[in-house]
């Protein structure tokens, strides 16, 4: 019930199968320069033991109260085996809730959804399920020995750097962090996470393509720790997400559909390595269908996966316009190779194809997204690429009666909240191609009756009759505004 560590964590290169031990940090095969995925060659043990023992192992440890297994870790011997309890780093991620949206929302949408709220981890962002894992390993490489200290380092579209820095700050000083942003295309919420947990904060001219390039030099010619999803830790650690899922529908996945926005391309594909583990080791008995979003402003996957047939399929990075799906806005994702893998694996696996991209407009995204968020959600511009991306999927007949759909809200609303800004006071710069519609703005009123000549002020209260008269005044307009009878 308690994990030891187990198993025997080897880098494996997607290009040329190489393997290569786990004692030193890599982020490239040093044969052939092709990403990696971090795969246990012990897995096949893990098949030993029943898929409904495993489900009451993990079920058993939800009731535990240890804070190693609290968070990514309570799947440890899928996520990272090799890592001993006491080096695994909890700040407060994973097991996010999923929330069944309203019946009028289903209604309106035109299927049974729910969102799971990857915005309430620590950082806000799914991002922390990656780096609660790299960072652990690093902990781990710190506690053993390995390295003594760590430059942990990374290019972000905002969420990754947020994350990174919170989690590197914990171990400071042996850690230290520098992150690298895009000038002017994070949000001040975003830019306000990394310098308050300390980091080195670069601002570069240019997109995250751009970021990534300066990133990818400087890790392949300094000794430097790379946290991008590169970096095969944070995949694993992303992973867990699928066994969330699978675990709070008591490992029934059968006519389940997991949307999830694109952009590097990680999070979808740890979202396919999740449930192929858990359908190898006979935990889930299906595999649910997994549908992949992109917006028209950043589509490089969609349309890899235009092409009908695998052997004509060829990959074309594209140059990206302003989205309000900030976060996927990348034109080259690096984990394209990994999706084609494991896209392929996931489809034989299941006997039919099961992995789909469908592609939304930034007013899809936006008007989603504003609607989630009328009806009990706090979904992030990319929630709304989600449900955008179903309401297509619903449109196109992959999704129909028989499905229920879990949209991956992968940050908090308030991180995004300048285009809810920019959409409700109509600023939206044409490159956008967003234009508000009427019945979702939303706008506060100010209510100072033009007849009241003492309102409060801070430092100067009111008090007696001027403080009735103001009372008075105001509710009366308030009343009036909202048309409210007398009782
Ligand atoms: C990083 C990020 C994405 C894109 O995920 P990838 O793994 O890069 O495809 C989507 N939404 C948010 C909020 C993100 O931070
Ligand atoms: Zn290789």
């Amino acid at each position: 019930m308690i994990p030891e560590p187990s198993g025997r964590l080897v880098y494996r290169c997607l290009h040329c199968a190489g393997e290569h031990g786990i004692e030193k940090l890599l982020y490239i095969c040093p044969d052939c320069g092709s990403v990696l995925l971090l795969v246990d060659a012990q897995f096949d043990r893990l098949k030993d033991i029943p898929g409904s023992t495993w489900q009451k192992i993990f079920d058993y440890r939800r009731m535990l109260n240890l804070p190693a297994l609290n968070g990514i870790y309570r799947y440890h011997e899928f996520i990272g085996p090799s890592i001993p309890l006491d080096s695994v780093v909890w700040l407060g991620e994973g097991h996010t809730p999923i929330v069944e949206a309203s019946a009028y929302l289903q209604g309106r949408a035109g299927a049974r959804f729910f969102f799971k709220n990857d915005g309430q981890n620590p950082s806000a962002s799914f991002k922390d399920r990656g780096m609660a894992s790299a960072l652990s390993y690093i902990n781990y490489l710190l506690a053993y020995g390995y390295v003594d200290e760590i430059l942990a380092i990374c290019a972000s579209t905002g969420d990754t750097s947020a994350a990174a820095a919170l989690y590197a700050s914990y171990l400071h000083p042996r850690v230290k962090s520098a992150v690298l942003l895009p000038h002017r295309k994070v949000t001040p919420q975003q830019l306000s996470q990394p310098l308050g947990s300390g980091a080195m904060v670069f601002e570069i001219p240019g997109v995250f393509d751009d970021c990534m390039k300066v990133v990818e030099q400087l890790s392949e010619n300094y000794n430097v720790g790379l946290l991008n999803s590169k970096n095969a830790w944070r995949i694993l650690g992303q992973e867990s997400y699928s066994y969330e899922v699978a675990q709070f529908f008591e490992y029934d996945m059968k006519n389940r559909v997991i949307m999830v926005p694109v952009g590097n391309a990680g999070n979808i594909t740890a979202l396919m390595s999740g449930f192929l583990k858990f359908y190898e080791t006979g935990i889930i008995d299906d595999l649910p269908m997994i549908i992949g979003v992109q917006s028209v402003h950043a589509n490089p996957v969609y349309r890899y996966y235009l092409e009908k047939h695998p052997e004509k399929r060829r990959f074309e990075p594209v140059h990206v316009s302003p989205s309000v799906a900030q976060a996927a806005m990348i034109g080259n994702p690096v984990s394209m190779p990994r999706v084609i893998r494991l896209a392929d694996q996931y489809d034989r696996l299941a006997g039919e194809r099961k992995v789909f991209v469908v592609e939304v407009s930034e007013q899809e995204i936006m008007d989603w997204h504003l609607v989630a968020n009328r009806h009990g959600h706090v979904s992030c511009t990319h929630g709304g690429e989600c449900l955008a991306g179903m309401v297509a999927a619903v449109r196109q007949g992959l999704v129909d009666d028989s499905h229920s759909v879990v949209l991956d809200s992968t940050a908090h609303a308030l991180k995004f909240s300048n285009f809810q800004e920019m959409y409700f006071e109509n600023r939206f710069p044409a490159e956008y191609e967003v234009s508000p519609k009427p019945e979702l703005i939303n706008a506060p009123v100010l209510v100072h009756p033009a007849d009241l000549d003492a309102v409060p002020e801070s430092g100067k209260p009111l008090a007696g009759e001027s403080l009735d008269r103001f009372v008075s005044r105001v509710s009366d307009e308030i009343a009036n505004r909202l048309d409210l009878k007398k009782v």
